[in-house]
């Protein structure tokens, strides 16, 4: 499904002394089975513009249109909009609930209609999708570690069977075991199911490790969009909205080598080759 803003501002308490606006003019266009990153310092928009692409903001000015359809036209079925695009809040461990893991993914199928079994199945097979173990099914989900709580808040998003999946800081806050295993099952999640994935981060190295494409936001507007290499070698651009870029692309930088690398594989084939080229050049000199 496609998701297209037109023109989006959103404010937060309009007309109120205390209004903020938090998106300012966005346009842009998300196409089926695309990995799209969404960075952005702290405030620059990046929650309220996935809030709006499930329409759980509405738009101030503009419009958000998903699959052709404008969010903001009456008779618009938001519920069943919210079960396509999933959307997996910051912290969502602290949306859970219910008395047991299983309890709490089966809530999402439940609430769609589902009879309980069959809610048990689509529960129990987002749990293994994003590798949580049958051995926790019936625990508290809050005696579990802080990764496999966060797993469990995406089965619950997954559990509906969201063509488009909304990721806001899912590794914030996990050591690296736990954000490895996450950006794991999210790719695999993207490769063999096609969903389209939308991860909002301000880490770069999960950016680089899951998207073709990233949306950079600074103070409500988008101020670069394109493929996930060509936005990470504007490291100066980067740099100017207050971002770094991943570490192997910022070592090219200093080192004053090609900026197009995103991966330690990509840096170590542009270190060989220019050193080749410069043993070569020495020699003949
Ligand atoms: P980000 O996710 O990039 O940190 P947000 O979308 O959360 O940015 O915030 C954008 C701006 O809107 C910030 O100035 C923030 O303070 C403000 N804001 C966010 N949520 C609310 C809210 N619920 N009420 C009022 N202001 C908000
Ligand atoms: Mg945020």
């Amino acid at each position: 499904m496609s998701i297209e803003l037109k023109d989006v501002s959103f404010y937060y308490f309009p007309g109120t002394p205390m209004e903020v606006k938090a998106l300012d003019g966005v346009s842009l266009s998300i196409e089926d089975g695309e990995s799209v990153g969404i960075m952005g310092p702290t405030g620059s928009g990046k929650s309220t513009l996935v809030q709006l692409m499930n329409g759980l903001l509405k738009p101030s000015a503009g419009e958000v249109l998903v699959d052709g359809i404008n969010l903001s036209s009456k008779g618009t079925n938001l519920k069943s909009l919210r079960q396509r695009v999933g959307l997996v809040f910051q912290y969502p461990e602290h949306q859970l609930f219910e008395e047991t893991v299983l309890a709490d993914v089966c809530f999402g199928p439940r609430n769609m209609g589902f009879p309980p079994d069959k809610a048990e199945i689509m529960a129990r097979e987002a749990l293994r999708a994003v590798g949580v173990d049958e051995k926790l099914f019936h625990r508290s989900p809050f005696e579990l570690s802080g990764g496999q709580m966060r797993r469990v808040a995406i089965a619950g998003v997954l559990a509906m069977s969201p063509n488009t999946l909304i990721l806001d800081e899912p590794t914030a806050g996990l050591d690296p075991r736990g954000r490895n295993g996450i950006l794991g099952r999210i790719v695999r999640l993207h490769e063999e199911r096609k969903i389209t994935v939308i991860l909002v981060s301000h880490n770069m190295e999960d950016i680089a490790r899951v998207a073709k494409r990233v949306i950079v936001l600074s103070k409500g507007k988008v101020v670069m969009d394109g493929s996930t290499r060509s936005v990470f070698s504007e490291v100066e651009a980067l740099h100017e909205v207050g971002l770094g870029v991943p570490q192997v692309t910022e070592l090219m930088y200093r080192l004053g080598l090609p900026c197009d690398v995103i991966t330690v594989e990509e840096a170590r084939t542009a270190i060989r080759d220019w050193l080749r080229r410069k043993g070569t050049c020495s020699r003949e000199s």
